[in-house]
């Protein structure tokens, strides 16, 4: 059933048929009615062991044609080339951790945590339509940790892109911090904000829903557009990876396979959703979360409900989150734009919705969810360390998760690991140690990181060495170091294009 018009997308709150491009999309990802873009009904691959044939650029150009995404193919081969970047020619490596439980590091692309493996090709993207069109873009993004990094990187140096990054002063490990501002391409910049987390995101969208500044922009020649994970192009770039499991499993005669995935804004499990749409054999997306756990209430109860929840600073910032912008997508995919938007209104004006038991039931053929507290994170980074594998915060949640389920399941498991152990030292150090929390707070990164491979060193008997790109940063010179009140952000921005 493939209409004509199936290269358009679908709005998640309104069922006309939109005119809106993949492209168009990406540039301007706002739809009506407050949602968002994605893929109309996917259909899945006739034979998917013909894309276990190919290297992962190849399945990437097979998935997007899949999803009938209309790209230039040259543009697309061009954006896909981001991935020489990467420190690991497979670029998303799979290994086994033990029988039935292996790992798909997403983490070896340049500041080390998932959210390259999109905003790689996703930048390039963006900067060749720009070139196409003559018109330039001003980035905005705002990160808890690893978003910043990730889009400044991507970004610098582009043509007709610039990129703005906003984040919470004292609220990103740092490492993080020195990934942002060390960052000297001079299409870039910084800016920390006083506050958290929250108002650093606000003071974004303030400023993406302000005319007068748009228009500001516009007379200097700037349009806006933003890199948040809500963005479809990124969510299409997240699809590709799952195949690298089903290529690696299907070489052992394993045809199925559930994954764990740590889950905050839903964009890495949503690209699993799609995969298993377009036909790859996921048996369940298991979705682990933080003490911050209205994903897994939504998962385990059908209700979303953040009135009586407030944001817990876990040692897993990435998933501190407590509206997950990616499960409106999973919500139109399996009930329609007339239900979504009755969903998300709810949530909007509410602040709760409540699925029908029919509703969970269809959620829960596929996914489950599972949250761990900060103790129990800290505990599986030991667990896996002592069993000879380094996990970060984040991916601790997920292996926790896998371990509960080997007791109750034969399936094979995998672990989607989302950033490398060193960008977040002192929870892992605290996790590896038997010196006391105040000990390791007094401590620098640097220090921390030192004691890690020490201790690291004494367990395995091999000598490890952290990669340049980490061990840099504690010398190269922060550029961007004033902290601004979001109230000024704009004059700021203003004055510095
Ligand atoms: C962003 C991020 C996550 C959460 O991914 P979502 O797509 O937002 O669910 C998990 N772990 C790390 C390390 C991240 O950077």
């Amino acid at each position: 059933m493939e209409s004509k018009n199936s290269h358009f997308l679908s709005q998640t709150r309104s069922q006309a048929q939109t005119h809106t491009t993949f492209i168009q999309a990406m540039l301007d990802p706002n739809a009506d009615f407050g949602g968002l873009y994605t893929f109309p009904t996917i259909t899945p691959f006739d034979d998917i062991t013909r894309l276990y044939e190919l290297e992962y650029r190849d399945i990437c150009k097979e998935v997007f044609k899949q999803l009938h995404i209309d790209i230039d193919s040259a543009i697309l081969e061009s954006a896909l080339q981001s991935y020489n970047t990467f420190r690991n020619n497979n670029i998303a490596p799979f290994v086994k951790i033990e029988d039935n439980l292996y790992c798909l590091e997403l983490y070896h692309g340049p500041t080390f945590a998932f959210k390259d493996m999109a905003l790689q090709p996703f930048s390039k993207l963006l900067d060749s339509v720009a070139t196409q069109q003559k018109q330039q873009y001003l980035i905005l993004s705002a990160t808890s940790g690893d978003t910043g990094p990730a889009t400044l990187n991507a970004f610098a140096n582009l043509h007709y892109i610039k990129a703005i990054c906003l984040y919470p002063k004292g609220g990103t490990s740092e490492v993080q911090r020195l990934q942002m501002t060390t960052q000297d391409a001079s299409n870039l910049k910084v800016f920390g904000i006083h506050g958290d987390f929250d108002t650093a995101q606000s003071t974004l969208k303030t400023l993406l829903k302000n005319e007068k500044f748009r228009e500001s922009l516009e007379k200097k020649g700037y349009k806006l557009s933003a890199a948040n994970s809500v963005n479809i192009a990124r969510i299409a770039f997240q699809i590709v990876y799952y195949w690298v499991i089903g290529k690696e499993l299907f070489k052992q005669n394993i045809t199925d396979f559930s994954v764990v995935i740590p889950s905050g804004n839903f964009g890495n499990a949503l690209g699993a959703f799609f995969a298993k749409k377009l036909g790859l054999p996921i048996t369940k997306i298991c979705i682990a979360s933080n003490p911050n756990d209205i994903l897994t209430e939504f998962f385990t109860t059908g209700n979303y409900d953040i009135r009586h929840k407030t944001l817990y600073l876990s040692y897993s910032p990435a998933m501190d989150i407590l509206k997950s912008s990616n499960i409106e997508r999973l919500l139109f995919a399996y009930f329609g734009a007339v239900r979504t938007k009755e969903l998300m209104e709810s949530l909007d004006t509410k602040l709760f919705f409540t699925l029908t038991k029919q509703e969970l039931a269809q959620l829960q053929e596929t996914f489950e969810a599972q949250s761990f507290s900060d103790a129990e994170c800290l505990h599986g980074i030991r667990n896996a360390f002592v069993n000879g594998y380094m996990l970060d915060p984040h991916t601790s949640n997920a292996y926790l998760f896998a371990k509960q389920r080997q007791h109750a399941t034969q399936e094979t498991q995998v672990i989607i690991s989302t950033a490398h152990f060193s960008k977040f030292a002192k929870a892992v150090l605290l996790a590896l140690s038997s010196s006391n929390a105040n000990d390791i707070e007094s401590l620098n990164d640097k220090e921390a990181l030192h004691r890690i491979i020490q201790i690291i060193q004494q367990q395995y008997h091999t000598p490890i060495k952290l990669d340049s790109a980490i061990t840099e940063l504690f010398t190269k010179k922060e550029v961007h170091t004033t902290c601004y009140e979001p109230n000024t952000l704009q004059e700021h921005i203003i004055t510095w294009l």
